[in-house]
C-alpha cells in the first residue's frame, strides 16, 4: 500500500512538472478576426494583373502567451460588425462572427490579461477592436505611431489608441528580452509596418507577415498593392523578410491567406 501511494505521488509529481514545463513554453493562439470578401482584387497589385479577380481573405489576429505576459498581435475588424449583415465598403464586404474578447473567454482570459498589444500596421482591418483592451501597453514603432496621428482626420480615426500606456521603439523590438518574440520593422506598406517573429520551441521559428503580403500568390509573384505608401521600401522589406525566412528556416503565416490560417490549430488549441 505504502509503495502504491508512493508511486501514485511520484506520478502526480511527474505530471505536474510536465505541465509546468508545458506552461513555460511560448504559445501561439490563432484568433478569427473576420472575413473580407473582395469583389475586385485590382487594388492588391500595382502590376494590374489582379483586375476583376475575386477573393476571400481571412482577417487573423494572434495571442502570444509568454511566461512573462500575453501579447495580442493585431485587433482585426471592428466589433460593431457582430450580429450585423456583412458591411459593404467599396470592393470590400466585411463580416465578423466573434469578437476577440469572446474568443479569449474560450481560454479563460479577459481583456485585463492582455499585457501588450501591437499592430502590424494601422489599416482598418487591424485596429478594429483596440478599444476592447484599455489596460494593455501598446508596443509601437515610432514611424507608424507618427503616421497614425499626422492629421486631424487620422487622430479621430485612431482615437481608440489614446489613453493606452505606450512603449515606442525604432527598428526592431524584443518584446520579452529573451529573443523569443520580436517585432521586426518591415516598412513600405505603411510607414512603420511590422512583422512578428516567434521562436516556438516545438514548431520552430515562425514569421507572421502582417500585410507585407496579402496572399501566398502575392508573395510568390512579389506583388505590391496599390494602397501602399512606398513601393521601393516595400520591395526592400520583401528581401529582408525572405532573407530572414531563409536564415531561420522559418515557417510563414500570411494573416490574410486562408490556406495558411486554416492549417493552424483552432482555439483552445495552440502551437508551441
Ligand atoms: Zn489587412
Amino acid at each position: 500500500m505504502k509503495k502504491m501511494i508512493h508511486l501514485l505521488f511520484a506520478g502526480i509529481l511527474a505530471s505536474t512538472s510536465a505541465l509546468a514545463g508545458a506552461t513555460d513554453k511560448l504559445k501561439l493562439y490563432t484568433i478569427d478576426c473576420g472575413v473580407i470578401k473582395v469583389s475586385d482584387m485590382d487594388v492588391f497589385s500595382s502590376s494590374g494583373d489582379y483586375a476583376k479577380q475575386k477573393a476571400t481573405l481571412a482577417s487573423t489576429c494572434f495571442l502570444i502567451s509568454h511566461p512573462a505576459g500575453n501579447l495580442l498581435w493585431d485587433t482585426g475588424l471592428p466589433g460593431s460588425l457582430i450580429n450585423e449583415e456583412p458591411a459593404v465598403n467599396g470592393v470590400f464586404t466585411l463580416s465578423l462572427d466573434k469578437t476577440i474578447i469572446t474568443q479569449l473567454a474560450e481560454i479563460d482570459l479577459t481583456a485585463n490579461d492582455i499585457n501588450f498589444v501591437s499592430i502590424s500596421h494601422s489599416h482598418f482591418d487591424h485596429v478594429g477592436q483596440i478599444s476592447s483592451f484599455p489596460t494593455a501597453t501598446w508596443l509601437v514603432n515610432n514611424k507608424e505611431k507618427n503616421a497614425m496621428f499626422a492629421s486631424d482626420e487620422l487622430k479621430v480615426q485612431n482615437a481608440g489608441f489614446n489613453g493606452l500606456k505606450q512603449k515606442t521603439f525604432d527598428g526592431d523590438y524584443d518584446v520579452f528580452g529573451d529573443g523569443s518574440v520580436k517585432i521586426l520593422a518591415m516598412p513600405g506598406h505603411t510607414k512603420g509596418h511590422t512583422v512578428l517573429q516567434l521562436m516556438l520551441e516545438d514548431t520552430g521559428p515562425v514569421l507572421i507577415s502582417g500585410d507585407l503580403y496579402h496572399q501566398a500568390k502575392s508573395r510568390a509573384l512579389k506583388r505590391v498593392p496599390r494602397f501602399n505608401v512606398d513601393e521601393p521600401e516595400t520591395r526592400k522589406s520583401f528581401d529582408h523578410f525572405e532573407k530572414t525566412v531563409k536564415e531561420l528556416n522559418a515557417k510563414v503565416i500570411i494573416q490574410h491567406e486562408r490556406n495558411d490560417v486554416e492549417k493552424l490549430p483552432e482555439l483552445p488549441s495552440f502551437l508551441q
